[in-house]
C-alpha cells in the first residue's frame, strides 16, 4: 500500500450497498486467480481500502462467501454486484475497482496470480506481474 490515500464513494449496480472508504489507496491490483475469474466473470481488479475509515451502507444487503479458509467475498444478494475482500486478520478490504463511483483516481499497477490466469487472453500492458501478492515473476 502507497502512502497516498484517497476517499472514494462507491456501491453495488443495485443500489441497496453504498460504502464510503475515508482512507484508501488508488492503486488498482488486477487479481488472475481461479477464484476471481470464477466469481467475477472474468478479472477481479481491486483497490484497498482501510477498514477503520469504511463505512458502509445497506450491509444487510451483503452477502459474504468464504471461498478459502482465509478470506470472504462480499457481494450484494439483490444484484450480485462484487464488492469487498475481506481477507482474515487483514486492515483493509479489497474494494472492486468497478464499484467505485468517480474511478478515474484509480490507476492500475500490477497483476497478482497470473499463474492462475485463464489462457485465452494475453497480459500485455506491462505492469509488473506477481505470482502471488508481492514476489516478482521470474524477478
Ligand atoms: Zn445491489
Ligand atoms: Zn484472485
Amino acid at each position: 500500500m502507497s502512502n497516498a490515500s484517497i476517499a472514494v464513494t462507491g456501491g453495488c449496480l443495485c443500489g441497496n450497498v453504498r460504502y464510503r472508504a475515508s482512507n484508501a489507496a488508488p492503486e488498482v491490483a488486477e487479481c488472475h486467480c481461479g477464484q476471481c475469474r470464477r466469481q467475477s466473470g472474468h478479472r477481479y481488479a481491486a483497490i484497498r481500502a482501510k477498514i477503520d475509515g469504511m463505512e458502509i451502507d445497506g450491509e444487510d444487503h451483503i452477502t459474504w462467501y468464504a471461498a478459502s479458509s482465509f478470506a470472504r467475498r462480499g457481494f450484494c444478494s439483490a444484484c450480485g454486484s462484487h464488492l469487498f475482500w475481506a481477507g482474515d486478520g487483514r486492515d483493509y478490504f479489497g474494494v472492486l475497482a468497478a464499484s467505485v463511483d468517480e474511478p478515474n483516481e484509480l490507476v492500475m499497477t500490477s497483476h497478482i496470480f497470473v499463474e492462475g490466469r485463464g489462457r485465452y487472453y494475453e497480459m500485455d500492458d506491462g505492469l509488473p506481474c506477481f505470482e502471488g501478492y508481492d514476489t516478482p515473476v521470474g524477478g
